[in-house]
């Protein structure tokens, strides 16, 4: 008999943003397949936890039927694109929200190999989802369905899938993964400086003028490997929104070209910009464009909203952001979640879209349906954004242990009791009433995007954790390391000091990253 091998299943969900029935299929498969949870990522996407070797193929086809595929969710590609998932009826979130599935469709690998493993190289009938008006779009093959097509549904090169060569990708694929985040001007919540290649929409009175585009951002570092570190994308210039697919094709391909292929910590675009520098890049960059990028267009100061709580989307419906804590989609104790949503969404059938902060947004909810809902969070003992804290509303926490192979510490099995403990601090201080992003990983690889958080524990070793302070709410600066090697027991009577000071210190309104940053380490450290 064959060793019982667990998998984690990843979707590719552009922006995040799902049917009723496309979640409704998430959540079956959970129950079917996985251990029972659904985990929203950073990245706008699930992670199905548990799933048996056996089971794959089967999963991989349901979720494929619904037009959800996992093509190219992990391995050296595009991941999956993340964009604002706010479902405001204005026509730049629309254009944002359309940008990045059409980028998706564009950057997926062409290779059939995904079909002939998992979907038995059989094409699939599908019914044509909801709005999709494109032509043909009722007998595509899932993947084909959002391969190659432009956002008016005219044909593009992707759609040859015979074609078994990687125009973009090559022979050997990238040197490491590669990731593309798409912003509003003003509004940072996918924390666009963090992506390899950032897109900042600008706007024009009620359009989009272009974007502002970013290279080079990327948040993965290892302990005890010199020259890697956390760095955030520069900008490099601003292009109109025609010149997208192109532009990021060639950020793409000198990813490609000029990654380090010989050591893996140091493949991502981040140190090619930082090796080689801004002026080289755009100049490599115009060259393979075959025309010059215009100066950045000036941006007004980020912030980040986590679109929680309702909120009228400009059409005369309503959206209804949840917290889940730390991204896990479970039922547990008095609170069912899981149930709880899978009950709404069947009733009320909502969209659904998932938050770089890992949260749920319900969206085209009628005004006359939220007596319904409300009733509904409460049976199901589901806590909204008033029952959080300010301090665990910005909290976030990578999976770790048990379920990512590469976690040294505890992350979000440990976030929760000490994020208990960090209110109890912050209520003696009377500071319970702040916001502080304070964010939490199982190693140094990121995910939780801990570099541009106020406070971060970074999984050090054997419950250990090293401390970075000084990032900003709006994810515009990296937070520095301020003490290593701290116990997780001892993580808030380490960090009790620093509000203390933040408290007695502080300048009118002055956030805890901003005061940090400020003070400086070295005054921090005394
Ligand atoms: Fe990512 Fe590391 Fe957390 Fe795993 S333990 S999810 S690799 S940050």
């Amino acid at each position: 008999e064959q060793p019982r091998y667990l998998f984690m299943v990843r979707t590719k969900i552009p922006g995040g943003v799902l049917s009723a029935e496309q979640y409704l299929v998430h959540d079956h498969l959970a129950d079917r397949f996985g251990n029972g949870t659904l985990r929203v990522t950073t990245r706008q996407d699930f992670q199905f936890h548990g799933v048996l070797k056996g089971n794959l193929q089967a999963g991989l086809k349901e979720l494929n039927q619904v037009l959800v595929t996992t093509l190219a969710a992990c391995g050296d590609v595009e991941r999956n694109v993340v964009a604002c998932p706010a479902p405001l009826a204005d026509p730049l979130h629309g254009l944002v929200t359309r940008q990045a599935r059409a980028l998706s469709s564009r950057l997926l690998p062409r290779s059939r190999a995904y079909y002939e493993v998992w979907l038995n190289g059989e094409r699939i009938a599908v019914e044509r989802p909801a709005g999709d008006a494109r032509p043909g779009a009722d007998r595509l093959a899932p993947a084909e369905a959002h391969a190659g097509w432009d956002r008016d549904g005219r044909p593009g090169p992707g759609v040859a899938l015979e074609d078994p060569v990687e125009p973009l990708y090559g022979p050997t694929y990238l040197p490491r993964k590669f990731k593309t985040g798409i912003a509003l001007a003003g509004d940072n919540c996918i924390d666009v400086f963090t992506q390899d290649l950032g897109l900042v929409a600008i706007p024009d009175g009620r359009e989009v003028a272009g974007f502002n585009v970013l290279a080079g951002g990327g948040l993965g570092m290892s302990h005890g490997t010199p020259g890697t570190f956390p760095r955030l994308a520069d900008v490099v210039g601003f292009v109109p929104p025609h010149w997208v697919f192109p532009v990021a094709e060639a950020v793409i391909s000198i990813h490609r070209d000029f990654g380090n292929r010989a050591d893996r910590h140091r493949a991502r675009l981040k140190y090619v910009l930082a090796e080689r520098g801004l002026p080289w890049f755009r100049e490599e960059l115009e060259r393979r464009l075959g025309f010059s990028l215009s100066e950045p267009t000036p941006m007004e100061p980020f912030r980040a909203d986590d679109h929680l709580g309702w909120h009228p989307q400009g059409d005369g419906r309503l959206f209804l952001g949840l917290p889940v804590e730390n991204g896990r989609i479970r039922d547990a104790g008095q609170e069912r979640l899981k149930t709880g949503l899978r009950e709404l969404v069947q009733r009320l059938r909502p969209g659904v879209r998932l938050t770089p902060q890992q949260n749920v947004l319900l969206t085209d909810l009628e005004p006359t349906a939220r007596p319904e809902v409300e009733v509904l969070l409460r049976a199901y003992g589901i806590r909204t954004v008033e029952d959080y804290s300010a301090a665990r509303r910005h909290a976030m926490a990578c999976p770790a242990l048990p379920t990512c192979g590469l976690a040294i510490t505890e992350a979000e099995r440990a976030m929760p009791g000490l994020m208990g403990r960090i209110e109890a601090e912050l209520r003696e201080l009377g500071l319970e009433g702040e916001p502080i992003a304070i964010r939490m990983t199982g190693c140094p690889n990121g995910c939780a995007r801990p570099y541009t958080a106020e406070l971060a524990f970074v999984g050090r070793g054997a419950g250990r954790y090293t401390v970075f302070v000084g990032g900003d709410q709006a994810g515009t600066r990296l937070a520095l390391p301020f003490l290593d090697l701290v116990a997780l027991d001892d993580l808030p009577r380490v960090v009790r000091p620093l509000f203390e000071r933040w408290k007695r210190s502080r300048r009118p309104g002055e956030t805890f990253g901003d005061f940090c940053h400020r003070v400086g380490l070295e005054h921090l450290r005394r």
